[in-house]
């Protein structure tokens, strides 16, 4: 019998993968498994369900980061072991984050870009929530000093990502959101101006709006609230969200005065993952200036002797993102930056074109640099009933592997439907043209067999990217 066990166990050794014993049977699911398995077998099982999820490639609604060079898979290997957290212990990943966020105080005109204030986070969410607070608490300390109460504060902003959505509940901030109206759908100076009072904490313009692409007008804002403190002496502080734009417009449109260029801005967030273009896990926060950080959000840690400010959330972080960070700035530089982004750009006013020459749609925003981010993002033209939806074409493109999101608008807009694509590093050109041609069969296809029972009907959907 026991004789029988080892041949059995020995022949089970060379098993091939999918005609092994291990695998006749559904996986685990819920109950923790009693035994061990082989790694090889459990590994192609775990690795096909993943296949599962459609390819990342075609996932035209994410802003992320889904194509890297060879270098950075190496390197996130090499540091699958460095944790943000211990200073001491890898004091050069500490060192590569410190110098990334003197390049980006350098890149966004800090007035002291050496003095760099700042952290690496896990994404512009965690970089929105160290910024939000900063305006809080400093927003807080000028009323004590005023002996005014701190229990209303507001924070104003566009439509905004839902990050911002959750800033505001989770400390307690009413949510002062200017809605959309038809055919705007962005803050402007005056719905800013017409919102703010003694307890504005600060006003967040977003560089790339989620739901459309494109820029709010920072510089705007800023001199109506310049205009705002000449005349009633309030002094409203400026967070951008750059999650996108904070690594495009430097790039892409030099000229457009957004960053800290502008005395009102005191931070700025952006996602590194996204036209950062490092892998997924870094966003950034920034301070203007070091009296732009309250101190009290701020742990000093001890590090070879110095200190070293600790402001991020999370206790254990992956250090690998901050470091292939640090790679892209050096692999490709101002220009390096410029030239993938602008790849996007032409890639973006191609499909803007031909979308617009099919007939049945609007282009809302075209992905143009000084405006946006290199995205499209199309509605049905007025008045036309080509026989599917939005969300019918969205369905449609499926059938080709393609993710071309189709959601309705927040409010006031929630019976606008929009679709969108998202241009980012490795949504070629030539993926591109593949896909117009997809577009065109799928319209194709809606001509010859329409969908009658959808027309103009769709469940509202959220949307969050
Ligand atoms: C993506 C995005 C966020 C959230 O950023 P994460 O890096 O995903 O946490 C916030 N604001 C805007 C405008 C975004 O595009």
């Amino acid at each position: 019998m026991a004789n029988d066990d080892a041949t059995e166990r020995y022949a089970a050794l060379y098993d091939e993968t999918y005609g092994a014993q291990e695998l006749s049977h559904a996986l685990p699911k819920s109950g923790f498994p009693a035994a061990e398995r082989d790694p090889r077998r459990v590994y192609a099982a775990v690795r096909d369900e993943l296949m599962l999820d459609g390819n990342a490639r075609q996932n035209l609604a994410t802003f992320c980061q889904t194509w890297e060079e060879p270098e950075i898979h190496r390197l996130m290997d090499d540091c699958i072991d460095k944790n943000m957290v211990d200073k001491d212990e890898y004091p050069q990943t500490a060192e590569l984050e410190a110098r990334c966020v003197r390049m980006l105080a350098d890149l966004w005109h800090a007035p002291n870009p050496e003095a760099g204030v700042g952290c690496s986070t896990t994404g512009s969410s965690e970089a929105a929530m160290l910024g939000g607070l900063a305006m809080k608490r400093r927003w807080e300390a000028r009323r004590k000093a005023e002996g005014k109460p701190i229990d209303k504060p507001n924070l104003i902003t566009g439509p905004v990502q839902i990050c911002w959505h959750k800033f505001t509940r989770y400390w307690d901030i009413e949510h002062r959101e200017i809605p959309m109206e038809d055919g705007q759908f962005m803050m402007t100076p005056e719905e800013v101006l017409a919102r703010c009072d003694e307890n504005t904490i600060g006003v967040v313009p977003t560089l790339g709006v989620t739901f459309t692409g494109e820029y709010e007008p920072v510089k705007a804002v800023s001199d109506i609230l310049d205009d705002l403190q000449a005349r009633t002496g309030l002094d409203i502080p400026i967070h951008v969200d750059g999650a996108s734009g904070g690594f495009l417009a430097p790039f892409c449109a030099p000229d457009l005065e957004w960053d800290f260029r502008l005395p009102r801005v005191r931070s700025i967030n952006t996602s590194g993952h996204k036209f950062g273009l490092a892998p997924l896990g870094v966003g950034w926060v920034l301070w203007r200036e070091e009296q732009d950080l309250p101190e009290e959000m701020v742990f000093w840690v001890n590090y070879l002797g110095g200190n070293m400010r600790d402001i991020a959330l999370n206790f254990s972080r992956p250090g690998g993102q901050i470091v292939c960070q640090y790679y892209n700035f050096l692999r490709l530089g101002r220009d390096g930056y410029r030239k993938i982004h602008g790849a996007c750009y032409l890639s973006a006013a191609f499909l803007a074109q031909e979308i617009g020459r099919m007939g049945p749609f609007e282009v809302v925003y075209d992905g143009d640099p000084e405006k946006g981010i290199p995205c499209v993002s199309w509605k049905m033209k007025e008045g036309v009933e080509p026989g599917f939806t939005l969300f019918d074409l969205a369905d449609r493109l499926r059938v080709r592997g393609w993710q071309v999101p189709a959601y309705t608008l927040p409010a006031n807009c929630e019976q606008q439907a929009i679709q969108r694509i998202l241009v980012r590093n490795g949504v070629s050109f030539d993926l591109c043209s593949l896909l117009i041609d997809h577009m065109k069969d799928a319209i194709a296809h809606f001509e010859a067999h329409p969908i009658q029972e959808s027309l103009g009907k769709h469940e509202a959907s959220g949307f969050h990217h």
